[in-house]
């Protein structure tokens, strides 16, 4: 089982690195092939408008395009998660739009460009996780096979949707591996 870390832009080596410590295969994948060669995507954070360039640029969009329709499990964080959203408020930047989400970029405004706090996360065992948050989106609607996972106040920062989670924090910027561990059981589920 091989996990594709997207790396075309944004802070791609942390999500690697996060899953070598859990001992899983994992590489860094930005061509198209090497896209489909994997079992499972993460879309790391960064900035959206320029990764979504880019996807377009080298082909790498419509190759994960195929991989979801392959079933695979596909994971975004921050930005990653505004690239799978259908909608984005205000913005016709290009997107995945894998999910039947809306999103609002920078959603918690110029004063709070980052904070961290701890969330229960759904499927998350043993309490809550410390979460970081930096310029991040939040989930302003969600379809009706959308699960809400966490919630800051009340934005919704974690959703699924089958194959799809979405989280608007970094997990990979702490120690605690327990989203890493949500998506591989994803993952694990995946393949029966
Ligand atoms: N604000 C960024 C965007 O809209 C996302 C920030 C991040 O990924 N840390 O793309």
């Amino acid at each position: 089982m091989r996990i594709g870390v997207l790396s075309l832009q944004g802070d791609f080596a942390e999500h690697v690195q996060a899953f070598e410590e859990l001992g899983v295969e994992v590489s860094a994948v930005k061509r198209p092939e090497a896209v489909l060669a994997c079992d499972a995507l993460v879309l790391p954070g960064g900035e959206s408008t320029t990764i979504g360039k880019l996807c377009v640029r080298f082909g790498v969009g419509e190759a994960i395009l195929d991989l979801a329709r392959r079933g695979a499990p596909i994971w975004g964080t921050c930005a990653g998660m505004i690239l799978l959203a259908r909608e984005i408020e205000e913005s016709d930047q290009w997107r995945l739009g894998l999910m039947d989400i809306t999103v609002r970029r920078n959603a918690f405004g110029r004063q709070v460009e980052s904070f961290e706090a701890d969330l229960e996360i759904a499927g998350v065992p043993e309490g809550p996780l410390r979460t970081v948050f930096i310029r991040a989106p939040v989930i302003t609607r969600i379809g009706p096979q959308v699960e809400v996972l966490a919630s800051v106040e009340d934005k919704i920062v974690a959703a699924r949707e089958g194959q799809y989670l979405a989280t608007a924090f970094h997990p990979e910027l702490t120690t605690d591996r327990r989203v890493e561990q949500f998506f591989l059981r994803m993952l694990e589920q995946s393949n029966g």
